[in-house]
């Protein structure tokens, strides 16, 4: 007999909810060897079976039936666990014996699997897995909300604006990124950034346009010899902002446009603004603000692009923007209650590693020094008489001889690449920081959730289950 067995006396039945949980897998596992009569285990049964579903009942009254108004889906792109964990460290307060908890800390729920379609492998790129996310469908590496066989599928913004719900997207990419792009249009691949703007503005859903809000980069794919669309969506009523101040002193409650770069976003290490997600979350939300309600999807684009760079001082950076992002987030569900906020990644990127080559060391203090972005540090350092002292006043710390060694070694006329390559090692050395590639890996990634209806968001999902339970939560 086991454990469960000896739950089921009667004397132990009644204590509370959990135990007559436990009791009823007990009586189930163990009827024939049990010594209670079947009589009283019936009667125990019985009531036990009433509690509970009452008790699932009560809970799904509460949880499971209220749907949110408004669904801000948040990505932030290449953040895989050890991105969570690093920042986590990097913000460390070195005065307390604990680890301080983020912001992202606080509300994990769950875990998901990115894998794409099988004719892709095991390794997801941004616009597979934003597909998955934004349509509930596995599909191939650069589709952009089609399926495997080239077909456009329904988003999760689609149905919010067929609802007559208002859309939106704010990123720190170019608007036309995977990420977002594969909310708002349909593309067989993610590289044809100039179509993809095209049916920003061409595409329509009840013969509405369908994104209201657009906040990131993207002047060049917008801003065109053979078109402007800048130009024809101001003719369809649309405010336009080039600046984060532009944008801050628009009208609110009005559909909006607002590019703030050629292409992506500086760095959040380059940014005049560190916090400009939050700035574009914050504005997206006031634009978008309805009795309807509305469906806004917020993503950290660049936390990749550090990853893809090996670049561990802009990812951390990137880091803090989203969790600037996220305690926005969290003070407007606390006035906004009938929101759900929901934040995963679509993958990891970089393989990002706490300690490397077999040493049991991360010294994450050295990154706090560094104030700008190794490319921004890279492209001076050439012109420098005294590259040591250059580099270490940009760096924040004093270099290794082994790092003096490499960087008097860097040709006058090397690429940027290798002079940003070797930034980057003497910074990897110093923190014990560990890359394995400069793609993408194919491991889990966090779910985050909060608000109304974030309680469907726990435990391991496959990344096509968020969109699935977002359209449910939506409805038809
Ligand atoms: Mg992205
Ligand atoms: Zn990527």
């Amino acid at each position: 007999m086991n454990k469960a067995c000896h739950l089921a006396k009667p004397s132990r039945l009644f204590l509370n909810s959990v135990a007559i949980g436990l009791a009823l897998i007990g009586l189930a596992a163990c009827s024939s060897a049990s010594s209670v009569s079947h009589h009283v285990k019936d009667q125990e049964q019985q009531q036990s079976k009433s509690l509970l579903s009452s008790q699932v009942a009560t809970q799904s009254a509460t949880q499971h039936d209220v749907k949110p108004t408004t669904i801000i889906m948040v990505i932030a792109d290449g953040m895989g666990p050890a991105f969570t964990t690093a920042y986590r460290n990097y913000k460390d307060n070195p005065d307390t014996a604990v680890v301080e908890l983020t912001a992202l800390d606080k509300v994990l729920t769950g875990s998901a699997r990115t894998y794409p379609a099988k004719q892709s492998g095991w390794v997801t790129d941004s616009a597979a897995s934003a597909t998955a996310l934004s349509t509930g469908i596995k599909t191939y590496n650069g589709a952009i909300a089609v399926d495997i066989n080239k077909q456009p599928l329904e988003t999760v913004l689609h149905r919010a604006k067929k609802l007559g719900k208002k859309t939106g997207v704010a990123v720190t990419s170019q608007i036309v990124h995977a990420t977002p792009a594969s909310y708002i249009a349909h593309n067989e691949s993610r590289r044809n950034y100039n179509q993809i703007a095209d049916s920003f503005l061409d595409d329509r859903i009840n013969n509405q346009l369908v994104a209201d809000v657009m906040l990131g980069g993207g002047w060049e794919y917008f801003i065109r010899d053979d078109r402007n669309l800048v130009n024809e969506f101001k003719a369809l009523g649309y405010q336009y902002a080039d600046s984060y101040e532009a944008l801050a002193g628009l009208e609110k409650g009005k559909p909006t446009l607002g590019l703030f770069a050629n292409v992506g976003l500086p760095w959040a290490l380059d940014d005049p603004n560190p916090k400009r997600l939050s700035v574009l979350t914050e504005q997206a939300t006031k634009q978008l603000e309805n009795p309807k309600g509305f469906f806004l999807l917020v993503e950290a684009s660049q936390v990749d692009w550090a990853g893809h760079a090996n670049d561990i001082a802009g990812a951390m950076a990137e880091m803090a923007d989203l969790e600037h992002a996220i305690i926005y987030l969290q003070d407007y569900v606390e006035t906004n209650p009938d929101t759900l906020v929901v934040l995963t990644a679509d993958h990891s990127t970089g393989g990002l590693t706490i300690g490397a080559k077999g040493e049991y060391r991360w010294s994450p203090e050295f990154l706090t020094g560094i104030s700008r972005s190794v490319q921004t540090i890279a492209s001076q350092l050439m012109q420098q008489d005294d590259k040591v002292s250059f580099l270490e006043a940009q760096l924040g710390f004093v270099l290794e001889d082994q790092a003096k060694n490499d960087i008097a070694a860097i040709p006058l006329d090397a690429k940027p690449r290798t002079i940003e390559a070797a930034i980057k090692l003497i910074i990897d050395a110093k923190t014990n920081t560990g890359w394995t590639t400069s793609g993408h890996t194919g491991i889990d990634v966090e779910v985050y959730s909060f608000g109304t209806g974030a309680d469907h968001f726990k435990g391991n999902m496959n990344n096509t289950d968020i969109a699935d339970k977002i359209f449910r939560l939506l409805g038809q």
